[in-house]
């Protein structure tokens, strides 16, 4: 599979690399939204964290803790998004954590801005919501 997070992991595409363990890798987004902009990916190609190993997940999030804390040096706040799956706006096929250094004249605002505001909910659809999370 031609994987750009694949070939990276596996040290076919020059990378700004921060750390890397033993089923992770931090490194450089080369196409920043801020300066700063982080990403960390499992070595081994998942599309979504649910596919991936308990040990597998423990390690990415552990290394998202330990980077998160020196990106959030640069600016004081950084925002975490991770893409798991197509439907949630992945664009390469790859478990990927964002880490995006935030500061209040970024003009990113808030993560709500992404989406439609007037989005209504009914009091019904949200208990039919929460039961099927709660199952
Ligand atoms: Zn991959």
């Amino acid at each position: 599979m031609d994987c750009i997070f694949c070939r990276i992991a596996n040290g076919e595409i020059p990378t700004k690399i921060i750390t890397e363990t033993n089923h992770s890798i931090a490194f450089l987004d080369a196409f920043p939204l801020t300066k700063g902009h982080t990403l960390i990916i499992p070595k081994k190609h998942h599309e979504k964290i649910q596919n991936m190993s308990s040990e597998e997940n423990i390690d990415l999030f552990s290394t998202v803790h330990s980077v998160i804390s020196k990106v959030d040096k640069l600016t004081g706040a950084t925002l975490m998004a991770v893409h798991n799956g197509k439907e949630a706006g992945q664009e390469i096929p790859h478990v990927h954590v964002h880490l995006v250094p935030r500061s209040p004249n970024d003009t990113g605002g808030p993560i709500h801005c992404l989406f439609d505001s007037t989005l209504n909910v009914s009091d019904s659809e949200i208990n039919e919501i929460l039961q099927k999370l709660q199952d």
